[in-house]
């Protein structure tokens, strides 16, 4: 999609939110989550975003090669896309190198119930999570603002400045001191991107930080709770899909959670469906 557009676009809606915030609500932050992890300065920010744009290239190149990217005319992308246009202008806030991200959203024909969003604002859904579970606009919202929390609040970055300190410090450290190649290193890291677990903490902070994104943009925060009751059903049907639901576990704890935080940004959207 073409960024320049969105960021015109993301510069005016969040001034007007802003604006309009000052009057009714605090300004920012309705859902209390925690300050960013320090650990993540270990791992340069700009290098694992590089490094994350050419995997998620090649993954849309390897499945447009096996006839399984959805083209971008189709219906289902361009709701996709409308819908992440909506959320952008919300994120810098979280994050100001969101404000130069070339996001970007792909559709993959695949059974799995999955969805991600990498470092710098690369987005991919499969076919599997908006088919298998039915997912109204509002609750794709809640599933895309929670991929695109995990990238603005640098999970991955954090996870892997976290692996890299237990399994591979030593040749970091070796980075770090400008003995080595840092694109290589930045390139090995790309290469983990897709197989991180994050923790249950940043779980919950990518499930408050993307549901309150998601309000800002006028979407039913109430969706977030029917999404993961839907996940809760989807554990366990069958065979497929089971690595998302594995890494994102729908338990009433976490529904519990999600219910406690409606209303702290009920007032956002009901504020965000007058515009
Ligand atoms: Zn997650």
């Amino acid at each position: 999609m073409p960024s320049a557009a969105l960021s015109t676009l993301s510069r005016r809606r969040w001034l007007l939110a802003a604006g309009a915030a000052a009057v009714a609500v605090p300004a920012l932050a309705q859902v209390a989550v925690g300050s960013a992890s320090r650990l993540r300065h270990l791992v340069p920010a700009e290098q694992l975003e590089q490094s994350a744009a050419q995997q998620y290239a090649q993954l849309l190149q390897q499945a447009r090669a096996k006839g399984a990217l959805v083209p971008d005319g189709d219906a289902q992308v361009q709701r996709l896309q409308a819908i992440a246009r909506r959320l952008i202008p919300f994120t810098p806030p979280w994050n100001e190198r969101a404000r130069q991200w070339q996001w970007q959203v792909a559709l993959i024909r695949s059974d799995e119930i999955n969805a991600f969003c990498m470092p710098g604002g690369k987005i991919a859904f499969f076919t599997g999570i908006l088919d298998k579970l039915r997912l109204t606009d509002d609750e794709v919202a809640m599933v895309m603002g929670h991929e695109m929390a995990h990238a603005l609040r640098e999970h991955a970055r954090e996870q892997l400045a976290k692996n890299s300190a237990t399994g591979i410090g030593l040749s970091l450290g070796a980075q770090l001191l400008g003995l080595g190649d840092l694109g290589n290193y930045a390139a090995r890291l790309g290469g983990q991107l897709l197989s991180l677990n994050f923790s249950r903490s940043d779980e919950t902070d990518a499930d408050l930080v993307g549901l309150e994104i998601a309000a800002r943009a006028g979407f039913n925060p109430q969706a977030a709770v029917r999404l993961w009751e839907k996940m809760g059903t989807a554990t366990g049907s069958n065979g497929q899909g089971l690595n998302f639901l594995s890494t994102h576990p729908s338990g009433p704890q976490r529904i519990r959670q999600l219910q406690a935080n409606v209303p702290k940004v009920q007032g956002l959207y009901e504020q965000a469906r007058r515009r």
